[in-house]
Protein backbone atom coordinates (compact mmCIF):
# COMPACT_ATOMS: atom_id res chain seq x y z
CA UNK A 1 0.00 0.00 0.00
CA UNK A 2 3.20 2.23 0.09
CA UNK A 3 4.12 1.72 -3.11
CA UNK A 4 2.90 5.17 -4.99
CA UNK A 5 3.60 4.59 -8.25
CA UNK A 6 2.02 2.01 -10.32
CA UNK A 7 5.15 1.88 -12.77
CA UNK A 8 6.85 0.16 -10.20
CA UNK A 9 4.33 -2.81 -9.18
CA UNK A 10 4.41 -4.71 -11.96
CA UNK A 11 4.71 -8.35 -11.01
CA UNK A 12 8.59 -8.86 -12.20
CA UNK A 13 9.79 -5.68 -10.03
CA UNK A 14 12.71 -6.74 -7.89
CA UNK A 15 11.60 -8.41 -4.47
CA UNK A 16 13.53 -7.04 -1.51
CA UNK A 17 14.42 -9.83 1.18
CA UNK A 18 12.66 -9.10 3.85
CA UNK A 19 10.50 -5.74 4.88
CA UNK A 20 11.29 -4.62 8.64
CA UNK A 21 8.53 -2.97 10.00
CA UNK A 22 9.96 -0.46 12.65
CA UNK A 23 7.18 -0.35 15.63
CA UNK A 24 9.48 0.78 18.33
CA UNK A 25 13.29 3.01 17.34
CA UNK A 26 15.25 0.04 18.69
CA UNK A 27 13.87 -1.84 15.43
CA UNK A 28 15.35 0.65 13.32
CA UNK A 29 18.75 0.36 14.92
CA UNK A 30 18.95 -3.27 14.96
CA UNK A 31 17.98 -3.25 11.20
CA UNK A 32 21.02 -0.73 10.75
CA UNK A 33 23.34 -3.08 12.56
CA UNK A 34 22.40 -6.25 11.22
CA UNK A 35 22.17 -5.47 7.86
CA UNK A 36 25.88 -3.51 8.26
CA UNK A 37 26.61 -6.55 9.58
CA UNK A 38 25.96 -9.09 6.43
CA UNK A 39 26.73 -6.51 3.77
CA UNK A 40 23.10 -5.84 3.17
CA UNK A 41 21.58 -2.90 1.57
CA UNK A 42 18.76 -1.17 3.23
CA UNK A 43 16.37 0.96 1.50
CA UNK A 44 14.44 3.48 4.12
CA UNK A 45 10.49 3.96 3.49
CA UNK A 46 7.70 6.63 5.16
CA UNK A 47 5.15 7.60 2.76
CA UNK A 48 6.37 5.42 -0.20
CA UNK A 49 6.13 8.48 -2.83
CA UNK A 50 9.25 8.65 -4.00
CA UNK A 51 8.72 8.67 -7.58
CA UNK A 52 11.27 6.62 -9.02
CA UNK A 53 10.46 3.81 -6.51
CA UNK A 54 14.13 4.32 -4.51
CA UNK A 55 12.74 3.58 -1.09
CA UNK A 56 11.11 -0.10 -2.26
CA UNK A 57 12.83 -1.00 -4.82
CA UNK A 58 16.30 -2.43 -6.24
CA UNK A 59 18.60 -4.02 -8.25
CA UNK A 60 20.79 -4.91 -5.45
CA UNK A 61 19.97 -7.51 -3.11
CA UNK A 62 18.42 -5.28 -0.23
CA UNK A 63 15.90 -4.95 2.49
CA UNK A 64 13.06 -2.65 3.27
CA UNK A 65 12.68 -0.48 6.69
CA UNK A 66 9.15 0.49 6.68
CA UNK A 67 9.01 3.44 9.65
CA UNK A 68 5.02 4.17 8.58
CA UNK A 69 4.04 2.89 12.21
CA UNK A 70 5.96 5.49 13.46
CA UNK A 71 3.85 8.28 13.33
CA UNK A 72 2.99 9.96 16.81
CA UNK A 73 2.75 13.60 15.78
CA UNK A 74 2.55 15.99 19.45
CA UNK A 75 1.82 19.35 18.96
CA UNK A 76 2.85 21.71 21.62
CA UNK A 77 0.61 25.01 21.06
CA UNK A 78 2.43 26.83 23.51
CA UNK A 79 6.08 26.67 22.19
CA UNK A 80 4.63 26.84 18.61
CA UNK A 81 6.42 23.50 17.95
CA UNK A 82 5.54 20.06 17.37
CA UNK A 83 7.63 16.62 17.34
CA UNK A 84 6.57 14.75 14.55
CA UNK A 85 7.58 10.58 13.56
CA UNK A 86 8.91 9.84 10.29
CA UNK A 87 6.09 7.71 9.49
CA UNK A 88 3.37 10.39 9.78
CA UNK A 89 1.86 11.67 6.83
CA UNK A 90 2.03 15.66 6.34
CA UNK A 91 -2.19 15.55 6.31
CA UNK A 92 -1.93 13.98 9.75
CA UNK A 93 0.56 16.71 10.99
CA UNK A 94 -2.04 19.47 9.39
CA UNK A 95 -4.91 17.76 10.82
CA UNK A 96 -3.05 17.22 14.32
CA UNK A 97 -2.06 20.92 14.51
CA UNK A 98 -5.83 22.14 13.88
CA UNK A 99 -6.98 20.25 16.57
CA UNK A 100 -5.24 22.57 18.78
CA UNK A 101 -5.70 25.59 16.89
CA UNK A 102 -7.33 27.24 13.84
CA UNK A 103 -4.08 29.67 13.57
CA UNK A 104 -0.87 27.68 13.32
CA UNK A 105 0.24 26.20 10.33
CA UNK A 106 3.38 24.21 8.60
CA UNK A 107 4.45 24.87 5.59
CA UNK A 108 4.94 21.50 3.61
CA UNK A 109 3.72 19.90 0.89
CA UNK A 110 0.09 19.63 -0.88
CA UNK A 111 -0.68 15.87 -1.17
CA UNK A 112 -1.72 14.94 2.42
CA UNK A 113 -0.23 11.24 2.15
CA UNK A 114 3.25 12.31 1.94
CA UNK A 115 5.73 10.98 4.55
CA UNK A 116 7.10 13.52 6.64
CA UNK A 117 10.43 11.02 6.62
CA UNK A 118 11.20 11.84 2.87
CA UNK A 119 9.00 14.61 2.31
CA UNK A 120 10.58 17.22 4.86
CA UNK A 121 14.34 15.45 4.12
CA UNK A 122 13.99 16.14 0.43
CA UNK A 123 12.94 20.20 1.30
CA UNK A 124 9.03 19.89 1.16
CA UNK A 125 7.33 23.16 -0.27
CA UNK A 126 3.98 24.03 -0.36
CA UNK A 127 1.52 27.23 -0.78
CA UNK A 128 2.81 28.81 2.44
CA UNK A 129 6.41 28.65 1.10
CA UNK A 130 6.79 32.50 -0.18
CA UNK A 131 5.53 33.42 3.58
CA UNK A 132 7.78 30.95 5.47
CA UNK A 133 9.73 29.15 3.40
CA UNK A 134 9.69 25.40 2.91
CA UNK A 135 9.75 22.52 5.38
CA UNK A 136 13.51 22.30 6.43
CA UNK A 137 13.69 25.96 6.91
CA UNK A 138 11.13 25.41 9.51
CA UNK A 139 12.70 22.19 11.16
CA UNK A 140 14.25 23.11 14.89
CA UNK A 141 15.30 19.63 15.68
CA UNK A 142 15.61 16.17 14.54
CA UNK A 143 16.04 12.05 15.60
CA UNK A 144 18.24 10.33 13.32
CA UNK A 145 19.84 6.77 13.82
CA UNK A 146 23.37 6.45 12.80
CA UNK A 147 25.39 4.09 11.07
CA UNK A 148 26.47 3.13 14.28
CA UNK A 149 23.09 2.69 15.86
CA UNK A 150 23.21 5.71 17.99
CA UNK A 151 20.49 7.51 18.26
CA UNK A 152 21.43 11.42 17.63
CA UNK A 153 19.33 14.27 18.37
CA UNK A 154 20.68 17.99 17.05
CA UNK A 155 22.91 18.41 19.61
CA UNK A 156 24.44 15.31 19.30
CA UNK A 157 24.58 15.20 15.70
CA UNK A 158 26.24 18.56 15.11
CA UNK A 159 25.79 21.67 13.01
CA UNK A 160 27.12 19.70 9.64
CA UNK A 161 24.81 16.89 9.90
CA UNK A 162 21.63 18.62 10.88
CA UNK A 163 22.25 21.27 8.00
CA UNK A 164 22.55 17.90 5.65
CA UNK A 165 19.75 16.06 6.65
CA UNK A 166 17.44 19.16 5.87
CA UNK A 167 17.23 19.13 2.25
CA UNK A 168 19.91 16.96 1.20
CA UNK A 169 18.10 13.58 1.31
CA UNK A 170 17.97 11.73 4.77
CA UNK A 171 18.60 8.15 3.17
CA UNK A 172 22.37 8.95 2.08
CA UNK A 173 23.01 10.13 6.50
CA UNK A 174 20.94 7.80 8.40
CA UNK A 175 17.25 6.71 9.65
CA UNK A 176 14.91 10.00 10.78
CA UNK A 177 13.17 8.92 13.25
CA UNK A 178 11.35 12.07 13.90
CA UNK A 179 11.42 16.12 13.22
CA UNK A 180 10.84 18.96 15.59
CA UNK A 181 9.12 21.80 14.12
CA UNK A 182 8.17 25.04 14.27
CA UNK A 183 4.52 26.23 13.52
CA UNK A 184 3.75 29.08 11.62
CA UNK A 185 0.91 31.89 11.89
CA UNK A 186 -2.40 31.73 9.56
CA UNK A 187 -5.23 33.83 9.66
CA UNK A 188 -7.92 32.01 11.64
CA UNK A 189 -9.70 31.79 7.67
CA UNK A 190 -7.84 31.65 4.50
CA UNK A 191 -9.03 32.34 0.99
CA UNK A 192 -9.20 30.25 -1.53
CA UNK A 193 -9.94 30.02 -5.08
CA UNK A 194 -9.23 28.46 -8.40
CA UNK A 195 -10.22 30.29 -12.03
CA UNK A 196 -9.56 28.64 -15.26
CA UNK A 197 -8.94 29.69 -18.60
CA UNK A 198 -8.61 27.93 -21.76
CA UNK A 199 -6.03 28.78 -25.03
CA UNK A 200 -9.54 30.44 -26.58
CA UNK A 201 -10.29 32.10 -23.41
CA UNK A 202 -6.98 33.84 -23.35
CA UNK A 203 -4.82 31.65 -21.17
CA UNK A 204 -1.30 32.58 -23.04
CA UNK A 205 -1.89 36.50 -22.23
CA UNK A 206 -2.60 35.22 -18.60
CA UNK A 207 0.39 32.92 -18.08
CA UNK A 208 2.66 35.48 -19.66
CA UNK A 209 1.18 37.99 -17.49
CA UNK A 210 1.21 35.61 -14.00
CA UNK A 211 5.51 35.45 -15.26
CA UNK A 212 5.67 38.66 -14.64
CA UNK A 213 3.59 39.60 -11.19
CA UNK A 214 3.30 36.03 -9.23
CA UNK A 215 6.83 36.44 -8.07
CA UNK A 216 5.90 40.25 -6.80
CA UNK A 217 3.05 40.13 -5.21
CA UNK A 218 2.80 40.19 -1.39
CA UNK A 219 4.02 37.10 0.68
CA UNK A 220 0.42 36.57 2.00
CA UNK A 221 -0.62 35.13 -1.52
CA UNK A 222 0.56 32.06 -3.30
CA UNK A 223 -0.69 31.55 -7.21
CA UNK A 224 -0.08 28.74 -9.07
CA UNK A 225 -1.15 28.14 -12.04
CA UNK A 226 -1.63 24.49 -13.44
CA UNK A 227 -1.28 23.34 -17.18
CA UNK A 228 -3.20 20.82 -18.35
CA UNK A 229 -5.67 19.31 -21.33
CA UNK A 230 -9.39 18.98 -21.15
CA UNK A 231 -12.45 18.07 -23.24
CA UNK A 232 -14.44 21.39 -24.25
CA UNK A 233 -17.82 20.73 -26.40
CA UNK A 234 -18.73 23.82 -28.57
CA UNK A 235 -21.46 23.68 -31.45
CA UNK A 236 -22.18 19.89 -30.27
CA UNK A 237 -18.25 18.99 -31.12
CA UNK A 238 -15.84 17.90 -28.73
CA UNK A 239 -11.86 18.74 -28.59
CA UNK A 240 -9.38 18.70 -26.34
CA UNK A 241 -7.74 21.73 -25.85
CA UNK A 242 -5.04 23.30 -23.36
CA UNK A 243 -6.39 25.41 -20.04
CA UNK A 244 -4.69 26.98 -17.19
CA UNK A 245 -5.82 27.08 -13.50
CA UNK A 246 -5.04 29.88 -11.09
CA UNK A 247 -4.96 28.35 -7.56
CA UNK A 248 -4.47 30.90 -5.07
CA UNK A 249 -4.30 30.25 -1.15
CA UNK A 250 -4.61 33.94 0.41
CA UNK A 251 -3.58 34.49 4.37
CA UNK A 252 -6.67 37.18 4.54
CA UNK A 253 -10.32 37.74 3.72
CA UNK A 254 -12.03 38.08 0.16
CA UNK A 255 -12.02 41.74 0.49
CA UNK A 256 -8.49 42.37 0.45
CA UNK A 257 -7.37 39.36 -2.22
CA UNK A 258 -10.10 40.94 -4.75
CA UNK A 259 -8.62 44.29 -4.13
CA UNK A 260 -4.57 42.61 -4.54
CA UNK A 261 -5.89 40.61 -7.72
CA UNK A 262 -7.71 43.12 -9.58
CA UNK A 263 -5.24 45.75 -9.01
CA UNK A 264 -2.24 43.68 -9.64
CA UNK A 265 -3.70 41.14 -11.81
CA UNK A 266 -7.10 42.19 -13.56
CA UNK A 267 -6.91 40.20 -16.90
CA UNK A 268 -7.85 37.36 -14.63
CA UNK A 269 -11.44 38.78 -14.66
CA UNK A 270 -11.56 37.48 -10.57
CA UNK A 271 -14.84 37.88 -9.23
CA UNK A 272 -16.03 37.84 -5.11
CA UNK A 273 -17.88 34.60 -6.57
CA UNK A 274 -14.81 32.72 -6.73
CA UNK A 275 -13.70 33.36 -3.93
CA UNK A 276 -14.03 31.00 -0.31
CA UNK A 277 -13.09 31.90 3.28
CA UNK A 278 -12.05 28.92 4.95
CA UNK A 279 -9.91 27.75 7.78
CA UNK A 280 -6.23 27.06 6.75
CA UNK A 281 -6.68 23.27 7.53
CA UNK A 282 -9.66 22.80 5.13
CA UNK A 283 -7.66 24.64 2.43
CA UNK A 284 -5.41 21.98 2.33
CA UNK A 285 -7.92 19.95 1.15
CA UNK A 286 -9.35 22.22 -1.37
CA UNK A 287 -5.96 22.40 -3.01
CA UNK A 288 -5.55 18.82 -3.45
CA UNK A 289 -9.14 18.62 -5.25
CA UNK A 290 -11.51 17.90 -2.40
CA UNK A 291 -14.72 19.38 -2.61
CA UNK A 292 -15.30 22.36 -0.16
CA UNK A 293 -16.64 20.67 2.93
CA UNK A 294 -14.73 17.53 3.22
CA UNK A 295 -14.46 16.51 6.65
CA UNK A 296 -10.87 17.34 7.44
CA UNK A 297 -11.07 13.76 8.91
CA UNK A 298 -10.12 12.84 5.03
CA UNK A 299 -6.09 14.06 5.88
CA UNK A 300 -6.15 11.35 7.83
CA UNK A 301 -6.66 8.96 5.35
CA UNK A 302 -3.67 6.57 3.75
CA UNK A 303 -3.74 4.56 0.72
CA UNK A 304 -5.31 0.89 1.30
CA UNK A 305 -4.16 -0.42 -2.05
CA UNK A 306 -1.22 0.33 -4.12
CA UNK A 307 -1.67 3.16 -6.56
CA UNK A 308 -2.91 1.62 -9.85
CA UNK A 309 -1.71 4.42 -12.14
CA UNK A 310 1.98 4.79 -13.43
CA UNK A 311 3.50 8.29 -13.35
CA UNK A 312 7.53 9.86 -14.31
CA UNK A 313 7.84 13.55 -12.63
CA UNK A 314 10.61 16.01 -13.05
CA UNK A 315 11.45 19.11 -12.64
CA UNK A 316 12.64 22.93 -13.70
CA UNK A 317 13.89 26.48 -12.27
CA UNK A 318 12.75 29.44 -14.78
CA UNK A 319 14.31 32.74 -14.46
CA UNK A 320 13.53 34.77 -17.11
CA UNK A 321 9.98 34.70 -18.14
CA UNK A 322 9.04 32.44 -21.17
CA UNK A 323 7.90 34.53 -24.41
CA UNK A 324 4.08 34.40 -25.77
CA UNK A 325 5.02 32.11 -28.93
CA UNK A 326 6.88 30.19 -26.58
CA UNK A 327 4.08 29.65 -23.92
CA UNK A 328 1.71 28.73 -26.99
CA UNK A 329 4.13 26.40 -28.36
CA UNK A 330 4.30 24.43 -24.96
CA UNK A 331 0.60 24.38 -24.78
CA UNK A 332 -0.09 23.17 -28.12
CA UNK A 333 2.29 20.04 -26.87
CA UNK A 334 0.35 19.67 -24.32
CA UNK A 335 -2.53 19.09 -26.57
CA UNK A 336 -0.79 16.50 -28.56
CA UNK A 337 0.27 14.70 -25.73
CA UNK A 338 -3.75 14.06 -25.48
CA UNK A 339 -3.66 15.01 -21.88
CA UNK A 340 -1.17 12.27 -20.59
CA UNK A 341 1.50 15.34 -19.13
CA UNK A 342 0.59 18.42 -17.08
CA UNK A 343 2.55 21.20 -15.63
CA UNK A 344 2.58 22.89 -12.38
CA UNK A 345 4.08 26.21 -12.27
CA UNK A 346 5.01 27.68 -8.69
CA UNK A 347 5.90 31.22 -7.87
CA UNK A 348 8.97 32.05 -6.18
CA UNK A 349 9.46 35.45 -4.66
CA UNK A 350 8.88 36.49 -0.97
CA UNK A 351 10.86 34.33 1.72
CA UNK A 352 11.92 32.32 -1.21
CA UNK A 353 14.67 34.57 -1.81
CA UNK A 354 15.36 35.77 1.52
CA UNK A 355 16.68 32.48 2.42
CA UNK A 356 20.60 31.84 1.45
CA UNK A 357 21.22 28.89 -0.96
CA UNK A 358 23.68 27.68 1.52
CA UNK A 359 21.53 27.64 4.46
CA UNK A 360 20.33 24.27 4.06
CA UNK A 361 20.93 21.87 1.07
CA UNK A 362 17.98 22.73 -1.07
CA UNK A 363 19.65 25.53 -3.29
CA UNK A 364 16.83 26.97 -5.37
CA UNK A 365 16.55 30.60 -3.78
CA UNK A 366 16.84 33.86 -5.10
CA UNK A 367 17.23 34.07 -9.31
CA UNK A 368 14.34 31.78 -9.95
CA UNK A 369 11.25 32.98 -11.08
CA UNK A 370 9.48 29.84 -10.21
CA UNK A 371 9.29 26.18 -9.88
CA UNK A 372 7.93 23.68 -12.73
CA UNK A 373 6.82 20.08 -11.91
CA UNK A 374 6.18 18.07 -15.50
CA UNK A 375 3.80 14.79 -14.61
CA UNK A 376 3.33 12.41 -17.12
CA UNK A 377 0.94 9.69 -15.91
CA UNK A 378 -0.52 6.79 -17.71
CA UNK A 379 -2.92 3.52 -17.11
CA UNK A 380 -2.40 0.89 -19.40
CA UNK A 381 0.36 -1.43 -18.39
CA UNK A 382 3.32 -2.84 -20.09
CA UNK A 383 6.71 -1.93 -20.79
CA UNK A 384 5.71 -0.22 -24.09
CA UNK A 385 3.62 2.06 -22.24
CA UNK A 386 5.43 2.72 -20.15
CA UNK A 387 8.48 3.03 -22.58
CA UNK A 388 5.85 5.77 -24.72
CA UNK A 389 5.49 7.95 -21.93
CA UNK A 390 8.63 7.86 -20.67
CA UNK A 391 9.93 9.28 -24.45
CA UNK A 392 6.80 11.66 -24.01
CA UNK A 393 8.19 12.78 -20.82
CA UNK A 394 12.07 12.86 -22.10
CA UNK A 395 10.69 14.77 -25.37
CA UNK A 396 8.87 17.12 -23.32
CA UNK A 397 11.60 18.22 -21.27
CA UNK A 398 14.01 18.21 -24.16
CA UNK A 399 12.14 20.84 -25.75
CA UNK A 400 12.19 22.93 -22.07
CA UNK A 401 16.08 23.68 -22.54
CA UNK A 402 15.60 26.90 -23.61
CA UNK A 403 13.37 28.75 -21.60
CA UNK A 404 14.42 27.00 -17.97
CA UNK A 405 18.07 27.17 -15.84
CA UNK A 406 21.37 26.17 -17.20
CA UNK A 407 24.67 24.81 -15.73
CA UNK A 408 23.49 23.21 -13.80
CA UNK A 409 19.98 22.44 -15.17
CA UNK A 410 18.43 22.75 -11.49
CA UNK A 411 16.25 19.85 -10.16
CA UNK A 412 13.94 19.52 -6.96
CA UNK A 413 15.23 16.30 -4.92
CA UNK A 414 11.73 15.91 -4.19
CA UNK A 415 10.78 15.21 -7.97
CA UNK A 416 13.44 12.75 -8.19
CA UNK A 417 14.18 11.70 -11.97
CA UNK A 418 16.72 9.19 -12.71
CA UNK A 419 17.48 10.83 -16.33
CA UNK A 420 19.26 13.32 -14.56
CA UNK A 421 22.07 10.55 -13.53
CA UNK A 422 22.18 7.85 -11.06
CA UNK A 423 24.75 5.52 -9.76
CA UNK A 424 24.48 1.48 -9.71
CA UNK A 425 24.35 0.71 -5.89
CA UNK A 426 27.36 -1.58 -6.02
CA UNK A 427 30.57 -0.94 -3.29
CA UNK A 428 31.73 1.74 -5.53
CA UNK A 429 29.76 5.10 -5.90
CA UNK A 430 31.25 7.29 -8.53
CA UNK A 431 31.78 10.73 -7.48
CA UNK A 432 31.67 11.95 -10.90
CA UNK A 433 28.25 10.42 -11.64
CA UNK A 434 27.08 11.18 -8.28
CA UNK A 435 27.84 15.37 -9.35
CA UNK A 436 25.60 14.68 -12.32
CA UNK A 437 22.82 14.47 -10.17
CA UNK A 438 24.38 16.53 -7.11
CA UNK A 439 24.93 19.75 -8.61
CA UNK A 440 21.14 19.94 -9.64
CA UNK A 441 20.05 19.30 -6.96
CA UNK A 442 21.87 20.86 -4.63
CA UNK A 443 24.16 22.91 -6.92
CA UNK A 444 27.40 24.31 -4.87
CA UNK A 445 26.00 22.69 -1.75
CA UNK A 446 27.07 18.85 -3.35
CA UNK A 447 30.72 19.57 -1.93
CA UNK A 448 29.61 20.33 1.54
CA UNK A 449 26.96 17.00 1.49
CA UNK A 450 29.98 15.13 0.18
CA UNK A 451 32.19 16.41 3.01
CA UNK A 452 29.60 15.61 5.82
CA UNK A 453 28.62 12.08 4.44
CA UNK A 454 32.76 11.44 4.15
CA UNK A 455 32.57 12.17 8.18
CA UNK A 456 29.64 10.08 9.56
CA UNK A 457 29.46 7.55 7.01
CA UNK A 458 32.91 6.98 5.35
CA UNK A 459 32.28 3.34 4.91
CA UNK A 460 29.12 4.45 2.37
CA UNK A 461 26.91 1.88 4.12
CA UNK A 462 23.81 4.90 3.62
CA UNK A 463 23.46 4.19 -0.37
CA UNK A 464 21.12 4.31 -3.17
CA UNK A 465 20.91 5.06 -6.47
CA UNK A 466 20.97 8.86 -6.05
CA UNK A 467 22.61 8.86 -2.63
CA UNK A 468 25.72 11.43 -1.69
CA UNK A 469 29.06 9.12 -1.82
CA UNK A 470 31.69 9.94 0.71
CA UNK A 471 34.94 11.11 -0.71
CA UNK A 472 36.62 7.64 -0.69
CA UNK A 473 34.38 6.02 -3.01
C1 LIG B 1 1.25 12.72 -5.46
C2 LIG B 1 2.52 13.42 -5.04
C3 LIG B 1 2.44 14.74 -4.63
C4 LIG B 1 3.61 15.40 -4.20
N1 LIG B 1 3.53 16.71 -3.78
C5 LIG B 1 4.64 17.34 -3.32
C6 LIG B 1 4.58 18.66 -2.82
O1 LIG B 1 3.51 19.30 -2.81
N2 LIG B 1 5.73 19.22 -2.35
C7 LIG B 1 6.92 18.54 -2.32
O2 LIG B 1 7.94 19.08 -1.84
N3 LIG B 1 7.00 17.28 -2.80
C8 LIG B 1 5.90 16.67 -3.29
N4 LIG B 1 5.99 15.39 -3.74
C9 LIG B 1 7.28 14.70 -3.69
C10 LIG B 1 7.50 14.08 -2.31
O3 LIG B 1 7.75 15.10 -1.36
C11 LIG B 1 8.72 13.13 -2.36
O4 LIG B 1 8.41 12.05 -3.19
C12 LIG B 1 9.12 12.66 -0.96
O5 LIG B 1 10.38 12.04 -1.06
C13 LIG B 1 8.11 11.69 -0.41
O6 LIG B 1 8.45 11.27 0.87
P1 LIG B 1 7.84 9.87 1.39
O7 LIG B 1 8.31 9.65 2.75
O8 LIG B 1 6.38 9.85 1.13
O9 LIG B 1 8.48 8.87 0.33
P2 LIG B 1 9.46 7.62 0.48
O10 LIG B 1 9.36 6.97 -0.86
O11 LIG B 1 9.14 6.80 1.66
O12 LIG B 1 10.89 8.28 0.66
C14 LIG B 1 11.46 9.16 -0.28
C15 LIG B 1 12.98 9.23 -0.08
O13 LIG B 1 13.27 9.58 1.26
C16 LIG B 1 13.97 8.50 1.92
N5 LIG B 1 13.40 8.34 3.26
C17 LIG B 1 12.11 8.07 3.56
N6 LIG B 1 11.96 8.01 4.87
C18 LIG B 1 13.16 8.23 5.43
C19 LIG B 1 13.62 8.28 6.77
N7 LIG B 1 12.79 8.09 7.81
N8 LIG B 1 14.93 8.53 6.98
C20 LIG B 1 15.79 8.72 5.95
N9 LIG B 1 15.40 8.69 4.66
C21 LIG B 1 14.09 8.45 4.40
C22 LIG B 1 13.70 7.29 1.06
O14 LIG B 1 14.68 6.28 1.24
C23 LIG B 1 13.68 7.91 -0.31
O15 LIG B 1 15.00 8.15 -0.74
C24 LIG B 1 4.85 14.72 -4.21
C25 LIG B 1 4.91 13.40 -4.65
C26 LIG B 1 3.77 12.75 -5.06
C27 LIG B 1 3.86 11.33 -5.53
Amino acid sequence: MHTHNGRFSYSEAPKPLAIVTALHESHVQATILCAKKNGIQIRIRSGGHDSEGLSYISDVPFVILDMFPLSSIDVDIENESAWVEAGATIGQVYYQIAKKSNVHAFPAGVCPTLGAGGHISGGGYGNLMRKYGISVDNVIDAKIVDVNGNILDRKSMGADLFWAIRGGGGASFGVILSWKIKLVSVTPKVTVFKVKKTIEEGAIDLVYKWQLIATKLPQDIFLRAVHEVVNVTQKGNTKKTAQVTFIALFLGNTEKLLTLVNKQFPELGLKQSDCSEIPWVNSTLYWYNAPLGTPIEALLDVPKEPLSFSFKTMSDYVKKPIPKDALKSILDLLVQYDGHLKMEWNPYGGKMHEISSSETPFPHRAGNLFLIEYLTNWGEVGVEAKNHYLNISRSFFEFMTPFVSKTPREAFLNYRDIGIGGNTPSNVTSIDIAKSYGSKYFNRNFERLVRVKSKVDHENFFRYEQSIPPLSH
